[in-house]
């Protein structure tokens, strides 16, 4: 950012200097001014963007803990910075906050599901799971998705767009909130964080790694990079790059076919990087990371869930550092069903005799839309209100 002192007060009547690149934009009211986005800022840039309004390093650190750990919405509240900073910055930064719109608790497993708003009115979903040995949030990368899964029912209204890092982050804290408003307990929060929500990791690349290092980082969340899972329908070139991260991660690879003939028809994307490609990459991302792959498979009734289909991806996997998942699909209102319990365990035995390892997903927050991007659809295209025939307790 520019030094804008002096400047200002020569400057013509409702015309400010953009925060982002010192531009003369219109002033905020005559038209919309570009915010700096400080939520999507490393402490370095802040550092950056603070000294050029003559302010020392420390008090970067100090906005950075008020926004990440501290989860406030608003610059005012930073109390231990000067009166003038304050104003300053919130006259010209946005703390990129979300509303809850909605929420849906799982009756059982105490899940909850928020439906969570951005300044410019899009929406996405975040998923608070209450374990015992603790919490973990499921967030959004992009508002919508391109990717087509035909199961699924995030990518049914396309793209809107990408999440910027501070957005993503905002989905961590408003989990935290929700978790404190719940516990009472005003330092609790998530210890784990999935990238399995709406929209394609790897498609917001940039955003993502960048909150991923937002949220390690010991100012902040410090959260281990080994709590977190990031979920690809499979762009072998994104995945290569993050393996060359440094970023202990982990993979989870959206299977969900043995081989390209079926995966091609359940997932376009396979038709771009079919899987003679996507596994040599999975197989390098374990190199590089030592990270197992999580490789997850929804079994979908009569389409997937055969015997002979797991002992073909059990041919598949064979060798490769990493286990398979199995979820039976959330049926998504897409005229896809779950595969029923003595499927799923078929599935799961056939695997296990050929020497995979195999893990069944704990199904939680049935009863609340829980399929990614079904309470965003549902509320996108019916408007205000969520039919009576949604299981589980609403609030508003
Ligand atoms: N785009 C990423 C992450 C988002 S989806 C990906 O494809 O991996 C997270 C996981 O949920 C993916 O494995 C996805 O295939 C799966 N999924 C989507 N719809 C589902 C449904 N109706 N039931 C069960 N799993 C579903």
């Amino acid at each position: 950012m520019k030094n804008n002192k002096g400047v200002a007060a020569a400057l013509p009547a409702h015309f400010v200097l953009s925060p982002i690149d010192g531009r003369l934009v219109l002033e905020e009211g005559a038209r919309r001014v570009p915010k700096l986005d400080m939520k999507s800022m490393s402490l370095a840039e802040i550092e950056a963007a603070l000294a050029g309004l003559g302010q020392p390093p420390f008090r970067a650190r100090q906005v950075f803990r008020w926004l990440h750990r501290r989860a406030v919405c608003d610059f005012g509240e930073m109390t231990d910075l000067p009166a003038d900073l304050r104003a300053r910055l919130r006259a010209e930064a946005d703390p990129a906050c979300a509303a809850v719109v909605r929420r849906q608790e799982a009756p059982k497993d105490g899940t909850v599901k928020l439906l969570l708003r951005f300044g410019d009115g899009e929406t996405v979903e975040a998923v608070l799971l209450r374990y015992r040995f603790g919490h973990t949030v499921c967030i959004s990368t992009q508002a919508g998705c391109r990717m087509g899964c035909v199961f699924c029912a995030s990518t049914v209204g396309g793209l809107a767009r990408n999440l910027t890092a501070g957005e993503m982050v905002e989905e961590v804290l408003a989990a935290n909130r929700e978790l404190r408003l719940r516990t009472g307990d005003p330092e609790a929060r998530v210890s784990r964080v999935v990238l399995m929500g709406i929209g394609e990791p790897l498609e917001n690349y940039e955003a993502v790694v960048a909150f991923l290092r937002l949220i390690h980082d010991p100012a902040g969340l410090a959260m281990s990079y080994r709590h977190v899972t990031l979920s690809t329908c499979g762009l072998v070139p994104e995945i290569r790059r993050l393996a060359g991260e440094g970023l202990p991660i982990t993979l989870a690879v959206s299977l969900h076919a043995p081989n390209d003939e079926l995966r091609d028809r359940l997932m376009p994307v396979n038709r771009r990087y079919p899987l003679r490609e996507l596994l040599p990459a999975c197989a390098e991302y374990g190199e590089r990371t030592g990270r197992r792959v999580t490789f997850e498979y929804a079994l979908i009734e009569g389409v997937n869930d055969a015997p002979e289909l797991a002992r073909e991806l059990a041919r598949l996997l064979k060798g490769m550092l990493g286990h398979v998942n199995l979820i039976p699909l959330n049926p998504s209102g897409r005229g896809l069903g779950g595969s029923p319990p003595e499927r799923v365990e078929a599935f799961r035995a056939a695997l296990e005799r050929a020497g995979i390892a195999v893990t069944v997903r704990r199904e939680l927050g049935t009863g609340i839309d829980a399929a990614c991007g079904q309470l965003r659809r549902r509320s996108e295209s019916s408007g205000r209100g969520l039919p009576a025939a949604v299981a589980g307790r609403v609030q508003e």
